[in-house]
């Protein structure tokens, strides 16, 4: 049973610190938050121990009641590994004080590929950080990408991608941003960071992104355009995609025909936090003309990429060497279908 912390106790480390509650061969021992605010009495509540950011503000906390177990460095003393969930830019801060410390660390999609020096995908490159000390998952769009795509490069081969990916402006509790009446392209060159980040999982694929922002919370949705490089039959994309893990297919005639109406359905799932982590491909998106692929899914920005958190915690500790091992075992303690 190894121990990890969770440094950054947000949207995003929350989720990984439950996932990881849930694994038979891992457990939690401290989370950490800079504020005693209600997530912060929350994650008590749940049994993880809480460590501070930020040591001047002990005093906040014990005015507030909130117990803590010490400050981030005390963690990182009781952790075998720390998955960096802070926000974009403070992940590649804290990398000096995991390297003074020697400890291993799994960092999030918000921190550049080059601060980190490996990215990964449970799928596309788990072995490249078997035994590493650092690796970085990557973003929600990128885990999206990463999951449609290579069943598809493995199946017929892909000469060339283009993708439009349509993104949420802000998560639902984040109340200081926007737009909320605007369509933003986002950034307005092309191409976006989305397709070099690819690059950093799935080596040698050739993809373009353009990408933009619009007035949602729910999730992403992209529209992608595959050049094949091998005919193949849209029923074997489609049989193919139905039997990859973390992907479903969803029928827009069954009343999935829009991300509110896939958030709906991970509800009735009972999902922690509604949380879905498959990516959902629309099944009548699905099409090929003069040999291009044409299909759009959309992707729960929030949670599409905990498992990965979970999977490279396994490579960096070598707890599993092969992904198809790891991804079975994050799935079953995880409900993932
Ligand atoms: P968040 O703001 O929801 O959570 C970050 C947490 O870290 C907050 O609780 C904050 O108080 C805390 N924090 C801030 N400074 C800290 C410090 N110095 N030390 C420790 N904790 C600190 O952010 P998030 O959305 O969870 O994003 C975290 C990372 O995950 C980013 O790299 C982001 O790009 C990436 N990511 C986010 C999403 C998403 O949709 N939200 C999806 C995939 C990846």
């Amino acid at each position: 049973m190894v121990s990890v912390a969770i440094n950054g106790y947000g949207t995003i480390g929350k989720r990984v610190a439950d996932a990881v509650a849930a694994q038979k061969d891992m457990k939690i021992v401290g989370v950490s938050k800079t504020r005693p605010d209600f997530e912060a009495r929350m994650a008590l509540k749940k049994g993880y121990d809480l460590y501070i950011s930020i040591p001047e503000r002990e005093k906040l906390f014990q005015e507030a009641g909130i117990e803590i177990s010490g400050t981030v460095e005390d963690m990182i003393d009781e952790a075998d590994i720390i998955v960096d969930a802070t926000p974009e830019g403070i992940g590649a801060k804290n990398l000096k004080m995991y390297r003074e410390k020697g400890i291993k660390a799994i960092f999030q999609g918000g921190e550049k590929h080059e601060d980190i020096g490996l990215s990964f995908n449970s799928f596309t490159n788990y072995d490249d950080s078997l035994g590493a000390d650092y690796t970085r998952v990557v973003s929600c769009n990128t885990t999206g990408l990463c999951r449609t795509l290579k069943p598809i490069d493995d199946l017929c081969g892909i000469k060339k991608v283009r993708a439009v990916m349509v993104r949420r402006a802000a998560d639902p509790a984040q109340v200081k941003k926007g737009p909320i009446n605007a369509i933003v392209p986002n950034p307005p060159t092309v191409p976006s960071h989305h397709g070099p980040d690819l690059k950093t999982v799935m080596y040698g694929i050739n993809i373009n992104t353009v990408a933009l922002l619009v007035p949602t919370t729910l999730m992403h949705q992209h529209n992608i355009m595959v050049e094949l490089e091998n005919p193949v039959d849209i029923e074997e994309i489609k049989e193919e995609l139905n039997k990859t893990s973390r992907v479903m297919l969803v029928k827009a005639s069954e009343g999935l025909a829009s991300t509110a109406e896939i958030m709906e359905y991970a509800r009735e799932l009972g999902r922690p936090r509604n949380d879905l982590y498959e990516i959902a491909v629309w099944e009548e998106s699905l099409n090929i003309v003069d040999g291009e692929l044409y299909y759009m899914q959309a992707v729960h920005q929030e949670a599409d990429a905990v498992p990965e958190s979970v999977d490279a915690i396994r490579a960096l500790l070598e707890l599993e060497e092969d992904n198809k091992k790891s991804i079975e075992k994050t799935n079953k303690a995880m409900g993932i279908l």
